[in-house]
């Protein structure tokens, strides 16, 4: 038989319509039964299969589907049940697989957070006491038999022991990770030999974190792992899976792990092919990932088949495997069904389905270049056109990115300097209160703006009710006490797609959706030319906001390191290069906010934690070009002009010193969750500049109560002077209804006050 070289990691699950996204919320709202829900997803499945077959893909995966999340379904088949569910044995069902993932009125759901350095959130396993331990599911052999069924034969996924272990988190001190793992090997094992026994020959263990810096014990946890689960015999072969970074220094782990393939994401890593080479592996497949899971664009044929050619020569051709470089689940589903872009930047695009496509070509190529001349001709041109079409690269800016000087990238004076002229220009009461940006986007804004879209209200009326929303939204603010107020954001349907749309080099999909959690879509804007700003984007409304108050209103930009981080990025040039023409964009937007008036300018930056880089190694640099972006956009402000950042989803203790770096004269940050938790890396990095450390979760309907948030601010205190602090929530209130913004921001006004009362008595201005 021929060898079979292609290979696919995941397929997104939503389908292209979303399908699953709108039955999942059907069943939620209770307007369809199980059934139909599982019929949907079948159907899904199903279509995704024949999709890829038909793609070129002879051998798809299959359990890459989940109804919620890959890793709750581990979770969910290895029995790791928290108690609160009240399931103990038997089948999970529906009902408690989606209480876990989104809590139910007894029980609180599993915490989310961010698979890795994506945008696409996994349900974090809790491992308690006393928990049953048991394979209580068997999806994966389930869907298995499924495809079979249907005549196709897969390489089921399965999330490897190791990283589920450490992606999941023990709930007391006395639960080991190591005896965890002990716990599931046995089920690791079963659950092989039933898909072996169904048939699969292969099966794709994804081992995410070997691209990760491991400590000793991590790698012990693999040696202890793996030499059990090669153990005994009747189990499928294993395709050990690494993605988002390179292998490094766990190459030699990896290797020793006996595995009978290894995959390897030459996207992100492509040297690291070259260590492996050197190893001489005795591996019987070994996959290359040269066809980007990550981002929109077409793979350079040419550059791709070069690496294959020398994997060749290195190990023949009947060992390699062609995949992408991770699950397509990060990738949009079908470039076919985009209709509007326009045809010279749809030329230099993939989706999902066109990358399999590819990967089905570079497969051929395999057997020689003249195998897929034509396809190689076609990629060679698209290459040579995206570069130097002037859609892509504009002389002016790239002029300005050359005249760009280190004195640009730092304000004026120091800050202690620039206080003082603040001060004087401001005049603000001590502990100011403020809020992030956005206030309740409500039915009738999303109606307004769904209604201008689709050209049912012209301009005009659109922007009279815009300006009514935020006149409103003023006079709430000054009844409500606040010090420095914002002008509510209601012309924005999305703090990235906003300036997106307004600025060049900025496409938008009409179906270009990726799931960030659950049944949550998000449709990332794409970056595919030299960014500029052909007119002003935010000054209207500011100004508008303005003009209907005395005191002080926000300027507020989303930040260029966010708007890189949550777009797709072009590939023709480094990240740092398109953030930086991001950040020249909104610097002229800091200047004419300025000229306009606007005395404050908040810069949110709630993405900078996320594009850390995932091995430490690679993250100085980063720091320094994304602290470098954040303070070209923001220092050319005169010293009188307050600039504030704004960061949520925690976990800055990697990076405060970066944070420092980035020089803003107020930040405001998430910590209500963590009970100020963060404040305490701040014992180890004073923080020098003003700081708002959020007062209170506005993730939830719940309104804070006073004592609650004076405790808040107390421990703030114990790390922060009083000099320095600011009394703000934790994140904007875009999801919020109006009584409870107006009874929580009342608290916190309240409490400011009388805080303010206390602190500064003798001294008060
Ligand atoms: N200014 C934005 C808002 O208030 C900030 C949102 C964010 O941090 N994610 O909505
Ligand atoms: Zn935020």
């Amino acid at each position: 038989m021929r060898v079979n070289h292609t290979s696919n990691l995941g397929f997104p699950r939503m389908g292209q319509h979303r399908q699953l996204k709108f039955a999942l919320e059907k069943y939620w709202r209770g307007q369809a039964g199980e059934s139909e829900l599982l019929t949907t997803a079948s159907n899904l499945r199903k279509e995704h299969w024949q999709l890829q077959v038909e793609a070129g893909i002879s051998v798809p995966p299959s359990n890459d589907f989940s109804l919620y999340d890959h890793v709750l379904d581990m979770a969910a088949t290895l029995g790791a049940v928290p108690q609160r569910f009240g399931s103990a044995n038997g089948p999970v069902t529906l009902s408690t697989y989606f209480a876990m993932a989104r809590g139910s009125q007894q029980a609180p759901a599993l915490e989310m957070t961010k698979w890795f350095d994506t945008n696409y959130h996994y349900v974090v396993p809790e491992f308690e006491s006393g928990m049953n331990l048991a394979l209580r599911s068997i999806k994966p052999v389930d869907e298995y038999l499924e495809a079979r069924a249907l005549g196709i034969q897969t390489r089921p996924v399965i999330l490897g022991p190791v990283s589920f272990v450490l992606l999941g988190k023990p709930t007391a001190e006395s639960i080991l990770r190591k005896s965890v793992l002990q716990a599931i090997l046995p089920l690791y094992t079963d659950l092989l030999g039933q898909l072996r026994t169904a048939g699969a020959e292969w099966v794709q263990i994804d081992e995410p974190c070997l691209c990760l810096d491991l400590d000793d014990e991590s790698r012990s946890f693999y040696r202890d792992a793996f030499a059990t689960l090669k153990g005994p015999p009747g189990l499928p072969k294993f395709m050990l899976t690494t993605y988002f970074a390179t292998i490094g220094d766990n190459l030699d782990l990896a290797l020793g792990l006996q595995a009978d393939g290894l995959h390897l994401d030459l996207v992100r890593a492509p040297q690291q092919i070259d260590a492996l080479i050197a190893k001489k592996p005795t591996l019987s497949q070994i996959s290359l990932g040269l066809v980007d899971g990550r981002n929109v664009w077409r793979t350079d044929l040419i550059i791709a088949l070069s690496k294959i050619e020398n994997a060749v020569k290195a190990w023949g051709k009947d060992r390699i495997i062609v995949a992408p470089s991770c699950s397509l689940l990060h990738s949009p589903v079908d470039l076919d069904l985009e209709t509007e872009f326009d045809p010279e930047i749809r030329g230099w695009m993939a989706f999902a389905k066109q990358k399999l496509q590819e990967i089905s070509t570079l497969a051929k190529g395999i057997d020689g270049r003249q195998e897929i001349s034509k396809a190689l001709a076609t990629s060679d041109a698209f290459t040579a056109w995206r570069k130097q079409s002037p859609r892509i690269h504009k002389a002016d800016v790239e002029k300005r990115i050359l005249a760009v000087t280190e004195a640009m990238a730092s304000r004026k004076n120091p800050y202690p300097h620039r206080r003082e002229k603040q001060t004087g220009a401001l005049a603000l009461p001590k502990l100011p209160t403020t809020t992030i940006g956005s206030f309740p986007q409500t039915a009738e804004v999303r109606k307004m703006r769904a209604a201008f879209r689709a050209g049912k209200i012209d301009q005009q009326a659109y922007d009279r009710f815009i300006e009514e929303e935020t006149a409103r939204c003023i006079r709430f603010q000054e009844e409500v006490g606040l010090d420095v107020l914002v002008h509510g954001e209601f012309e924005r349907n999305d703090m990235v797609e906003y300036f997106g749309e307004q600025l060049e080099g900025f496409v938008f999909s009409e179906n270009g959706w990726v799931q960030s959690y659950g049944s949550r879509c998000v449709k990332p804007p794409i970056i595919y030319g030299d960014v500029s700003r052909p007119h002003a984007m935010t000054v209207r409304w500011s100004k508008f906001a303005q003009s209907v108050t005395r005191q002080f209103v926000k300027g507020m930009l989303t930040g260029p390191v966010t708007i890189l981080q949550w777009s797709f990025v072009r590939d023709d040039q480094p990240r740092s290069q398109t953030c930086k023409q991001i950040a020249l964009a909104l610097r002229d937007e800091v200047a004419d906010l300025e000229a306009a008036g606007i005395k404050i300018i908040q810069i949110d930056e709630p993405a900078i934690r996320e594009g850390l880089p995932l091995r430490r190694a690679d993250r100085p640099e980063y720091l320094k070009w994304s602290v470098n972006a954040f303070r070209l956009a923001s220092s050319g402000a005169k010293d009188e002009t307050q600039i504030h950042t704004h960061m949520c989803y925690s976990e800055f203790n990697a990076m405060l010193e970066s944070i420092v770096a980035m020089d803003a004269d107020v930040i405001s940050m998430e910590c209500s969750r963590s009970r100020m938790e963060l404040l305490d890396a701040f014992h180890r990095v004073r923080y020098p500049n003003e700081i708002g450390p959020g007062v209170y979760d506005i993730h939830s309907p719940r309104v804070p109560g006073k004592k609650e948030i004076e405790d808040l601010l107390e421990k703030a205190l114990e790390v922060l002077s009083p000099e320095q602090l600011w009394v703000n929530p934790d994140c904007g209130l875009k999801t919020r209804g109006w009584p409870e913004v107006r009874a929580a921001l009342s608290n916190m006004v309240d409490t400011a006050k009388k805080l303010r009362g206390i602190l500064f008595t003798a001294d008060a201005p």
